[in-house]
């Protein structure tokens, strides 16, 4: 008691367990390694250089590694995240494999309310690092991950709200921070353009406002953000209309959305290009011939923005360079993007698309 005073003590911040359950995060931080920054080896672009910063190398296999640690830390250090109580998701992609894998280090339940169909592979990555799929119709999605966390007495991440906010975007080794400092003795260390594609819109966010923190950076580098079909990232961003929907999911996974997610911004974004499908797809094929590896989609539309924009300040004599994301690998597509006969029975022709790229890699022209 104070004397005189209204007052009451709940001491939380002292929990050990969650001393523990940082401590642990930051422990499995310490043994990690940075991605790489790869240089694109195409000696036919004369003044302009391609890099991918290759996303697909944490521990968990996605650019979705970073943004699980940030949410995990943020739920933790928020007093959301606690002994015992389920961690719960509403993914069925590579943002809940990662969250698995963090809810795993820590000790928590982690159960992913995915929509019926997701490909089994996936769900079986999820339950690899000891996670539960609780599959729900499409339109319950969000619904039923509250009411779940709600009845259990978990905590509901919400990726789609909460990406924007729990990235440390000044730094503690974001992404931004992270492709920057890796530039920087390169022929051109500050990009010209930096491309990204969205999914949650975190991502782009957290480097729109690094660019702008930076104040060296900020006039020197711009953000493109590359958009799938069956996504309203582009128009919102077109109409500053936020209320826009579509009913049909992308095909490109991980990024386009139905619905503006809460941590897309727009007012950081410099450039937006709509991407086809087949084109995405087409340069996955393409980017394996030079880099000798498979990557996810996404990737591939992330790659088309970079190389048309190369080849715009190629034709205005511009010199500089682009840094785009290799966003996961392809190894988790093969049954999907990788298979011929998947490609043929959607109607999706790459062949153009790769002849595209060709003529660019050889003559810089788009
Ligand atoms: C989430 C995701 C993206 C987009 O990243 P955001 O920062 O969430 O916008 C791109 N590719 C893949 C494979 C993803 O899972």
């Amino acid at each position: 008691m104070l004397a005189h005073l209204d007052a009451r003590f709940r001491d939380c911040a002292g929990d050990a367990w969650t001393r523990g359950a940082v401590a642990r995060i930051a422990a499995d931080f310490n043994r990690s390694a940075d991605t790489h920054l790869i240089r694109l080896d195409l000696p036919c672009l004369k003044g302009v250089d391609l890099y991918l910063k290759d996303e697909s190398t944490h521990p968990s296999g996605s650019l979705k590694h970073r943004l699980a640690r940030s949410l995990f830390l943020y739920g933790l250090c928020n007093g959301w995240i606690r002994e015992g109580r389920p961690v719960i998701e509403a993914s069925s992609g590579s943002t809940a494999i990662s969250e698995a894998y963090f809810a795993r280090l820590i000790g928590v339940p982690f159960i992913a309310v995915a929509p019926a169909g997701t490909a089994p592979e996936k769900l079986r990555q999820i339950e690899f690092y000891g996670g539960r799929c609780h599959l729900v119709a499409p339109t319950a999605l969000y619904d039923e991950a509250e009411r779940l966390a709600r009845e259990l007495g978990g905590h509901y991440v919400d990726q789609f709200t909460y990406a924007e906010r729990a990235t440390d975007w000044r730094g503690n080794n974001n992404i931004a921070e992270s492709i920057f400092a890796q530039m920087e003795e390169e022929r051109f260390p500050l990009p010209s353009w930096v491309v990204v594609s969205a999914g949650t819109g975190g991502g782009a966010s957290t480097i729109g406002r690094y660019i702008r923190y930076r104040t060296d950076l900020c006039g020197q580098t711009r953000l493109c953000v590359v958009d799938p079909e069956n996504s309203v990232f582009y128009d919102v961003w077109n109409s500053g209309d936020r209320s826009l929907r579509i009913d049909r999911p992308s095909r490109i996974e991980g990024i386009g959305r139905p619905r503006c997610e809460p941590s897309f911004m727009p007012d950081v974004i410099d450039a937006m290009i709509k991407v086809p499908d087949a084109a995405s797809l087409g340069a996955i094929r393409w980017l394996e011939t030079v880099l000798g590896r498979k990557c996810g989609g996404s990737t591939g539309t992330n790659l088309i923005g970079a190389a048309a924009l190369a080849a715009q300040m190629i034709e205005k004599g511009e010199e500089g360079s682009i840094v785009t994301l290799i966003c996961d690998p392809g190894e988790r597509y093969l049954q999907s993007y990788y298979d011929d006969r998947w490609i043929a029975e959607r109607g999706f022709d790459l062949a153009p698309w790769i002849a595209r790229l060709d003529a660019f890699a050889q003559r810089g022209c788009w």
